[in-house]
């Protein structure tokens, strides 16, 4: 394995990790059938758990250009009651890999799910106090719309009223090194971060995928892909492009540091681990 960091030409992906979540795969999963799902099982018995899909929420920090950027903030510090009353861990994990709050210049949202924003907030601060933080224009619209149902947005909202939230809209730079691409689908303005240094490239896909299967069968949408025909149509296409550039991607909800390669092996297409 990896490890947690890898390098990207002159850049750094360090891999976190929040609070480990599973769910019923019959709310993850509801349009899959199951004898199905179990055909990817020996290939990857990580992503399953007790109860059914174990998954982690992640996120990652990029090291480039002397900046550090944070993709995501997990789910929060909990406890979370969905989750048995599990608690986040973020912060310590962070520390624990030499990122420390302070050091973080940009908190890069590739979405705006809870999974995704919990940390943005310590009470009425920002937990990273020297960032500024960036969300997509079009999940900031959507998520906005209907607070009530969004109860993730109080991570979000009072970041604005600071003057400390961006809105991004598809592709824009963050350092000469890291860009932002849309791959919409999951949510109306999801993104992915494209890590481009020295000749070397890797994809930050963020909730293109969730289950290593879908590597496969990019038709599998999860009950939380708020467009299941556009989700689908971008992860084929981001799938054909990572099998055929072999580029490093990392990916959220992979089981352990979520790096890895799409390689074709015996007609099938399979996620391999770093
Ligand atoms: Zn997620």
């Amino acid at each position: 394995m990896a490890g947690p960091k890898i390098t990207v030409g002159n850049a750094e992906i360090i891999s976190l990790t929040d609070v480990e979540m599973q769910f019923p795969w019959a709310t993850f999963f509801p349009n899959v059938p199951m004898h199905e799902m179990e055909k990817y099982r020996e290939l990857y018995p990580e992503s399953w758990g007790d109860i059914g899909f174990k998954t982690d929420a992640g996120c990652y920090a990029v090291r480039s250009e002397g900046k550090t950027i944070l993709v995501d903030t997990g789910l929060g510090p909990g406890p979370h009651e969905f989750l048995r009353g599990a608690t986040g861990n973020l912060i310590d994990d962070m520390k624990s890999k030499g990122v420390a709050p302070d050091d973080v210049d940009v908190v890069l949202h590739t979405h705006l799910h809870p999974d995704h924003v919990g940390w943005n907030m310590s009470g009425d601060a920002p937990t990273f106090p020297n960032a500024r933080y960036y969300a997509p224009q079009a999940d900031w619209d959507f998520f906005n719309s209907a607070l009530a149902a969004n109860p993730q947005m109080e991570q979000v909202v009072p970041l604005n009223e600071m003057g400390r939230l961006e809105l991004y809209d598809g592709e824009i730079t963050i350092t000469s090194e890291v860009t932002t691409l849309a791959t919409p689908g999951h949510t109306p303005g999801h993104c992915s971060v494209l890590v481009n240094s020295g000749g070397e490239k890797a994809l930050i896909a963020g909730d293109l995928t969730h289950h290593p299967a879908q590597v496969d069968r990019p038709e599998w949408s999860p009950a939380f892909d708020l467009d299941a025909a556009l989700a689908s149509a971008t992860r084929k296409k981001m799938m054909d492009g990572l099998v055929e550039e072999g580029h490093i991607a990392a990916f959220c909800h992979f089981p352990g540091e979520g790096f890895g390669r799409i390689v074709e092996s015996n007609g099938k297409r399979v996620f391999q681990a770093l």
